[in-house]
């Protein structure tokens, strides 16, 4: 391949996993970061002796990761230690109601027909449907450009499609299911994972659940950050260049044709191609189209996140634990109609140190506390900040979490200001768009631009979709992309 050169445009997972293959494909590359570290939303913070994950806690998918690894020539487990976690969750709900849900068939069977028998055989046929659109999705939608027109094989999948309930909408498709209201809340959580509500997005999405329960739930020893700390020695390794605390303030580009990047430091920085790892939203203001971020009802979710070190042991809680909220339709018509943090959020806690003890003093654990909030661009202040600490803390505790307050050594908030700002994602979005409808749920940004020749996207805003496993099939697309259209 002719010398070429191309710009990454943000340093997440996503970015440096594009930086990788392209660099390996012979492209030379300089990634450039706004921030002073690497991960982006995969990032880290350490106080007083606890370390903590600021943004995923739950890897799925783990060959993914695997295969990645193959392609740079590496073995995954020369590097990092993948752990199953069992249970994948403990639920507690407003009801009083608590169990594990586990991978163990048995014993997950048994909870269910506590719960109501005749879910028992809902659930299998949730995960037969889950499976199908599995099946159909992962040599098709997730391997392959969204533009390429169907292949044999997406055409053969697509003649097996579950119609019926795939097309329908995600909560239907739940009730459908499942009699339990208990179970019912359980699965219609899973939409969240990619910031949405399960009362507005399609049932297609049933195949998150379903991934999830077959290929199991995953840690990464010593923190989630280690994978970003890996990657980015290996590319320094191999010569790509990481340019730290450099934001790009425009994309450059000449008859359509992109010819670089403009650092807001004046710099300016010539290429072949640009990659746009930060979120695809924030492009058109890069390439001096427009100043409007995106609009305020097409964005995913955002979260608020307290990192708190406990200084003592919670023996009573997992690594995942869901505190679930009272009424879940009221808490996402309040998230995405009035677009306002919930009075009676559901509260995710994660746990690391209960697997991980490096996490935590010996007599502490590491709490990583979640609520889903709206990516709205209202500012959080003191005030704000403790309104909604209060809910938190209400819905744990009268969902039985142990009284853990006067025990707190550190405790930092994370909120949506401050996840627009660090990761430069509107209303701290953390899924770009949201997936309301079967159109969005699958139309996402494109990786190759259709309008301007040498762009392309990378990461959770952009195909196939957010998550970490779905971020490295995205660098993996663009890459074929770039070799596509940009070698010669
Ligand atoms: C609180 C939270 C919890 C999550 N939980 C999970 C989970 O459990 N499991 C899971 O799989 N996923 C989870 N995710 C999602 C996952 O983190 C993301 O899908 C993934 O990390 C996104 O990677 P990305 O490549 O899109 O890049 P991002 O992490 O979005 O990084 C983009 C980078 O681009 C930089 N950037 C942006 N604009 C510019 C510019 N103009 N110039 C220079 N740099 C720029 C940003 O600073 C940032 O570093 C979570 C996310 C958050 C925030």
């Amino acid at each position: 391949m002719p010398d070429k050169k191309a710009i990454v445009i943000g340093g997440g997972l996503g970015g440096l996993a594009a930086a990788l293959r392209l660099s390996a494909a012979g492209w030379r590359v300089t990634l450039c970061e706004q921030s002073a570290s690497l991960g982006g939303k995969m990032n880290e913070r350490r106080s007083e002796g606890f370390r903590f994950d600021t943004g995923p806690s739950l890897v799925t998918m783990p060959w993914i990761f695997e295969e990645f690894f193959e392609t740079l020539g590496l073995r995954l487990r020369d590097h990092l230690e993948l752990t199953p976690l069992r249970p994948l969750a403990r639920y507690a709900f407003a009801d009083g109601t608590t169990f594990d849900y586990t991978t163990e068939m048995p014993a997950w069977f048994d909870t269910i027909r506590r719960l109501e028998p005749a879910d028992v055989d809902g659930f299998l046929r949730y995960m037969r449907l889950g499976a199908r659109l599995y099946e159909l999705s992962r040599g098709t939608f997730l391997r392959r450009p969204m533009t390429d027109p169907p292949d044999g094989v997406a055409l053969a999948a697509m003649t097996h499609f579950p119609l019926r309930h795939a097309w329908g909408n995600y909560d239907e498709t739940v009730r459908h299911h499942f009699h339990d209201p208990r179970l019912r809340q359980l699965f219609n959580r899973y939409p969240t994972y990619v910031g949405s509500s399960p009362y507005r997005c399609p049932a297609t999405l049933t195949l998150i659940p379903f991934i999830e329960y077959a290929f199991g739930g995953w840690y990464v020893q010593g923190g989630l950050y280690r994978m970003i700390e890996c990657l980015a020695e290996i590319a320094r390794q191999r010569g790509i260049e990481i340019r730290l605390e450099s934001p790009v303030a425009a994309i450059e580009h000449r008859m359509r044709r992109i010819t670089g990047v403009q650092l807001a430091s004046g710099i300016g920085l010539p290429a072949h191609a640009v990659v746009l790892n930060g979120d695809a939203s924030t492009a058109p203001i890069l390439l001096g189209e427009t100043t409007n971020a995106l609009p305020i009802t097409e964005r995913s979710l955002s979260g608020l996140v307290f990192l708190i070190g406990v200084g003592r042991k919670l023996p009573e809680l997992h690594h995942h634990n869901v505190y679930f909220s009272a009424d879940y339709p009221a808490e996402f018509g309040q998230l995405f109609d009035d677009r306002v943090f919930p009075n009676d959020p559901t509260v995710y806690v994660n746990v690391p140190s209960r697997s991980d003890p490096t996490c935590a003093p010996k007599s502490g654990e590491t709490l990583f506390v979640m609520a889903n909030a709206p990516a709205s661009d209202l500012p959080w202040d003191d005030h704000t900040v403790t309104y909604a600490r209060g809910c938190v803390m209400e819905r744990l505790r009268s969902n039985g979490f142990p009284d853990i307050e006067s025990d707190i050594v550190t405790e930092q908030v994370i909120t949506p200001q401050h996840m627009a700002a660090r990761y430069g994602m509107p209303g701290g979005a953390i899924y770009g768009r949201h997936s309301h409808g079967w159109r969005r749920a699958f139309w996402r940004q494109p990786n190759r631009d259709g309008y301007y020749k040498g762009l392309y996207y990378v990461g959770g805003g952009s195909h196939p979709g957010g998550g970490t496993p779905i971020v490295l099939l995205s660098a993996q697309i663009v890459t074929e992309l770039m070799q596509r259209y940009e070698a010669n």
